[in-house]
């Protein structure tokens, strides 16, 4: 099978980048995890803080035997999957790989594609520039809205309608806006309070 088939099939993805460090986000804000940011993305957000990770042809591709493999190289067995927009992979088989070697698996996505693979947690970001796919809604265990503009409000208010009604929702100030913001939306929160706050806290201690 070539390299395109492989990819395909989720038996090889593109990596941009994979490290392990501290979760600064969400539900597991805290918590040591190894990173796997996968390349390509088509949502286009104009405020993406990893704009380099568009293209897919730009990064490795590797077999999930060796991105499983140096997930195992860290003693932490939290994983986050994340890109670029990691749906546009099946990760069917990446996921099932990571549960047998006992990772639990969390997921980041816009989920502008078709949702796959076995997460233990599913961190669902829409973004105002590509429509999610329908099957987002169900699976999602935590919404998660950047507020960028005062309009983000209505938006999230319109995803919180759509999503399962165990489904945890946050509310997080884009970096570059979050002096203006921050306030904002603890005003919301105390007003709304089936929301909490999520804070980029990873970029407060300096970590990736
Ligand atoms: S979905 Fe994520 S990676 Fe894609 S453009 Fe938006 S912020 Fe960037």
């Amino acid at each position: 099978m070539n390299t395109k088939d492989q990819v395909a099939k989720g038996l090889m993805l593109p990596i941009m980048e994979a490290f392990y460090t501290i979760q600064g986000e969400g539900r597991f804000t805290g918590h040591p995890a190894y990173f796997i940011r996968l390349g390509g993305c088509d949502v286009g957000c104009v405020w993406c803080d990893v704009k380099e990770s568009w293209e897919a042809g730009k990064w490795p591709v590797l077999s999930i035997e060796q991105i499983v493999k140096e997930g195992l190289n860290h003693p932490g067995r939290l994983v986050v999957i994340t890109g670029g927009e990691p749906l546009m992979y099946d990760l069917g088989p990446l996921t099932k790989m990571l549960k047998e070697k006992g990772f639990t698996t969390n997921i980041e996505t816009s989920g502008a594609h078709p949702f796959s693979g076995d997460f233990d947690w599913v961190c669902f970001s829409p973004k105002k520039f590509k429509k999610p796919h329908p099957s987002i809604y169900e699976q999602a265990n935590e919404l998660k809205v950047v507020v960028f503009h005062k309009s983000d409000f209505d938006f999230a208010e319109e995803h919180a309608a759509l999503v399962n009604s165990s489904c945890e929702k946050r509310l997080q100030p884009e970096w570059s806006k979050a002096e203006k913001f921050t306030p904002i939306i603890i005003d919301y929160v105390k007003n709304h309070p089936t929301w909490n706050i999520s804070l980029q806290t990873h970029k407060f201690m300096d970590i990736p």
